[in-house]
């Protein structure tokens, strides 16, 4: 079952069942029957409805805001700014598309050759309710400009968004057969992952979600991206003004409520700065963020997701606390009906114990404390994730040579996480597969194709 419900409230908005297995295999023929004239239009083609749409979707970017703000609980200008980044995602892929598809000449040392570069046919993305509009975008784009036409599964909590994206992609001009949302479940998954007519497949979700479509993919022989959790670490080896640093790693963790891949999880402060950075930190937190209405702009805490994922991350708290970690700000639910976290600070969090291998998900920072540089870079790196990580410092030269000790997709210097159209973006390890976004981003799904002369 697919459904709205108001994270804010917990009230029951709407019920949507799920499309039956005849109505999923029906889709999946469309995209399947739409490839070969889908790819056979002219990329300028493509690309020109790709721009149409980065239009559609800064037009429409209030409809699209309050929808996620009702069904996942964003802050309503987050939602706002979500869209604004998947204008720029659509613009990006529909202004520089076509140059990024155009032959490259391959010098090889017998003769000539040219790199041609073709889409691969239809495919599955499965999508996650964190950035309902952004998620998609990232996969979307790129592959549409390609020629690779799409089945979209998104999350059960969020139809309504899932809706209004097929929405301004049919108007913009993509063909019902190139662009298909499916309401089915996680179950049906595996089947369509069997069906010869998908080609690959794009998830963005947890560990386990990505486990089971990777293994399901292997099994049939297909491509897959995944793009999953993250720890991600952020190194404060020194700063001129700490007061700055402490609000911009708050605002950075706490950012959708702390539900960010790449959010910045795992603060890491050399020793003589640590005790003023966790103080201030905790007071930051403790008065900056406020529970309130999502819908309301002046609300600093919106809610979690849902109430399951408001327990969980409450239970990952407690656990913590449990095993020896000490509570700095926040870690209780916030009674009443919504699904509400302080938001919280916890240090002392050592190996061990649960939260130091595993991801919080919500809005809660971990401090630790490294005294030396490579103690912090052997910190940032004991985790089985490798989504992003950051690195503030004053010493550019310093900053960029811990960047380039850290296990991790990408670092950022004195900023954190975010997301740019033509910036690559993905993990290693245990965070992903494949890279989306930029130039790598169109590649995942192209047949690159030298033609020897
Ligand atoms: P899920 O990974 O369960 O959901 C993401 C998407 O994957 C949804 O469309 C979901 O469908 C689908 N899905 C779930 N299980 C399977 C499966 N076995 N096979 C195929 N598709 C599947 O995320 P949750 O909503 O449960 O969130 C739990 C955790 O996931 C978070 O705490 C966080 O760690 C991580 N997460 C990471 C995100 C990221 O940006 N990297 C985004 C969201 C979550 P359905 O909704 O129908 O279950």
């Amino acid at each position: 079952m697919y459904s709205v419900t108001n994270p804010a409230t917990g009230e029951l908005v709407e019920e949507i069942p799920n499309s039956t297995d005849e109505e999923v295999r029906a889709a999946i023929d469309r995209v399947h029957g739409g490839f070969a004239a889908w790819r056979a239009r002219p990329v300028a083609e493509r690309a020109a409805i790709v721009l149409r749409a980065a239009e559609l979707f800064a037009e429409r970017a209030d409809e699209l805001a309050a929808i996620m703000t009702l069904e996942m609980g964003k802050r309503i200008n987050e939602g706002r700014g979500e869209v604004g980044v998947v204008v720029d995602i659509f613009r990006y892929y529909g202004e520089r598309g076509p140059e990024l598809l155009a032959d490259e000449p391959l010098p090889i040392r017998g003769g000539e050759a040219v790199l041609t570069k073709e889409p691969i046919g239809a495919l599955l993305g499965v999508m996650p309710w964190n950035f309902p509009a952004y998620q998609v975008a990232r996969f979307v784009a790129p592959n549409l400009v390609l020629g690779n036409t799409i089945l979209l599964k998104h999350a059960s909590i969020c139809p309504r968004s899932a809706m209004a994206i097929e929405s301004v992609l049919r108007d913009a001009g993509v063909p019902p057969d190139a662009y298909v949302n499916v309401f089915a479940s996680s179950r049906q998954v595996p089947w369509m992952l069997a069906d010869p007519r998908l080609v690959g497949v794009s998830l963005t979700g947890s560990e386990q979600a990505g486990i089971s479509v990777a293994a399901e993919a292997g099994r049939n022989l297909k491509k897959c991206v995944l793009e999953l959790g993250g720890s991600d670490p952020l190194i404060v080896l020194d700063t001129d003004d700490l007061d700055e640093t402490v609000k911009i790693t708050a605002t950075a963790r706490m950012r959708n409520c702390g539900q960010s891949c790449n959010a910045p999880k795992r603060m890491i402060v050399l020793g003589e700065l640590y005790d003023e950075f966790v103080d201030r930190l905790a007071k930051r937190v403790a008065e900056y963020y406020v529970p309130g209405d999502p819908a309301d702009p002046a609300t600093t805490l919106p809610p979690l997701a849902s109430i399951a994922a408001a327990e969980e991350v409450a239970g990952q708290v407690s656990t913590a606390v449990r095993e020896g970690a000490k509570l700095r700000a926040g870690g209780r639910r916030v009674p009443g009906p919504g699904a509400y976290l302080e938001a919280t600070v916890l240090t002392d969090v050592a190996p061990g114990m649960a939260a130091y291998h595993e991801e919080i998900f919500g809005p809660v920072v971990l401090v630790f404390r490294a005294e030396t540089e490579d103690e912090a870079v052997a910190l940032a790196n004991d985790t089985p994730f490798g989504l992003g990580a950051s690195v503030f410092g004053t010493d550019r030269e310093r900053a960029l040579r811990v960047a380039r000790r850290i296990e991790a997709g990408m670092v950022y210097l004195n900023k954190s996480g975010g997301s740019e159209a033509d910036l690559p973006f993905g993990g290693i390890k245990r965070s992903g597969i494949g890279r989306e976004l930029g130039a790598l981003g169109i590649e995942e799904f192209m047949n690159k194709k030298p033609i020897r002369l």
